[in-house]
């Protein structure tokens, strides 16, 4: 590297050891912003000479970037960003500090693939899902596709894994026509891990004609964008490989989104050559994320965290809740988004017959939301209330970030 470059990245390291030491978080964001400061090509510098993997989209990549380091561990140490830090700051800081670990899994804010595409010139990228989050900041669904696309032709070269269930996904791969003739897009390899969530792909982004949907196949009514065949595809509760080989995944994840991320994680590591009958049984390792699906016990009673973050996400979640007592939780903070509105987006109907409470910040917009979807719910202030209204067993707890962020701390003081 040159010499500029070293001082950044050993800034970098030092500024990340000291604010962790003086208990300021984990340190990547602060030590990568100096980094980058220092050496705006810091993250290209550091990138250089690894096989990188990029995990992007809406909703999973934190658990699939944690499952996918877990898959490439096979072939040795792997550099991965922690939790959060999912920005050119945090790839920055965790490379800076991961010396000549050869390979690295990243995790990258959508909005951010095409920057981080550029400066790492990655040797996989895969991308996940596209769909509605934040809307009074974030991009809309079809513009983003459409950013992940240009940023994609930049990249023939770049090998890509994509979720063939997705059309914004599958529309954003597919190289343009440019004057009569298709631009040389990436080579592809495609997976189905099932979508949940079909209310962002209702229109072609290519033509603007409906999109149908037939069981899993879809296609677009006025142009040729299909479904494509998959060559990753999950089957019961494991994974087919393009071989045709079945693999039974085990996790301690809950829900087939989590299979999904499994399979995601297999033919990521595929990429780099890992057979999938190696990788399959480390998957099993990855258990609670930054406390997301972590099971805590207090007072006779199991509970259970879910992160649910947008409609998409929130829609998961009650798949992979049992139907148990469960706690709602929204907040609308920064964090968050401060807007509400997308309660409307998701069906709660799932939650009907279940002892369902609510509270949070914004537990009065849920109120609202909930009884339009005939929905009983009690209310309570506290999450203690809430453990002391429900019986001993399993309590599901469904919080959007900073709700869930509380709740941890309140958990967290009590263990
Ligand atoms: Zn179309």
């Amino acid at each position: 590297m040159p010499l500029r470059a070293k001082v950044a990245s050993s800034v970098s390291r030092t500024a990340g050891a000291l604010s962790r030491a003086a208990g300021r978080g984990d340190g990547s964001v602060i030590g990568g912003w100096l980094g980058l400061k220092i050496d705006p090509d810091l993250l290209a510098h550091l990138a250089a000479g690894r096989a990188i993997a990029l995990i992007s989209g809406t909703n999973g990549k934190t658990t699939t970037t944690r499952l996918t380091t877990a898959a490439v561990g096979v072939l040795g140490p792997v550099a991965t960003n922690s939790f959060g830090a999912n920005m050119p700051t945090g790839h920055t800081s965790a490379l800076a500090k991961a010396g000549n670990t050869p390979y690295a899994v990243l995790e990258v804010d959508e909005h951010y693939l095409s920057q981080v595409l550029d400066a790492t010139n990655p040797h996989v990228v895969a991308l996940l899902n596209l769909s509605r989050d934040q809307l009074d900041r974030a991009k809309e669904v079809a513009m983003m596709a459409q950013l992940w696309r240009s940023a994609l032709v930049r990249h023939p070269q770049v090998r890509v894994v994509a979720n063939a269930d997705d059309p914004m996904v599958v529309w954003a791969v597919t190289p343009p026509v440019v004057q009569g003739q298709y631009v040389q897009g990436p080579q592809v390899t495609w997976f189905s891990a099932g979508q949940r969530w079909h209310d962002d792909s209702w229109v072609c982004p290519e033509c603007g004609s409906t999109i149908q949907r037939n069981g899993e196949q879809w296609w677009c009514t006025g142009c040729p964008l299909r479904r494509p065949q998959p060559h990753w595809v999950v089957e019961d509760d494991g994974v087919l490989d393009p071989s045709g080989a079945w693999h039974k995944v085990n996790l301690q994840l809950p829900g087939r989104v989590n299979v999904g991320n499994a399979a995601t994680a297999l033919a990521v590591a595929a990429e780099f050559g890992v057979r999938p009958v190696d990788a399959v049984y480390r998957l099993k390792d990855v258990a609670s994320i930054a406390g997301r699906y972590a099971q805590v016990q207090r007072d006779g009673r199991n509970i259970r965290l879910l992160l649910a973050k947008n409609p998409a996400s929130w829609l998961e979640a009650f798949d992979m809740a049992d139907e148990a007592p469960t706690l709602l939780s929204i907040n609308a903070r920064d964090p968050d988004g401060l807007d509400t509105s997308w309660l409307f987006d998701v069906d709660f109907a799932p939650l009907r017959g279940r002892q369902v409470l609510i509270t949070g910040d914004r537990a009065y917009d849920l109120a609202v939301r909930l009884t339009v979807n005939e929905v009983p719910f009690q209310h309570v202030r506290t999450f203690a209330a809430a453990i002391a209204e429900v019986p001993p067993g399993r309590l599901e707890v469904i919080a959007n970030y900073t709700a869930f962020q509380d709740i941890r701390a309140e958990l967290d003081r009590v263990n």
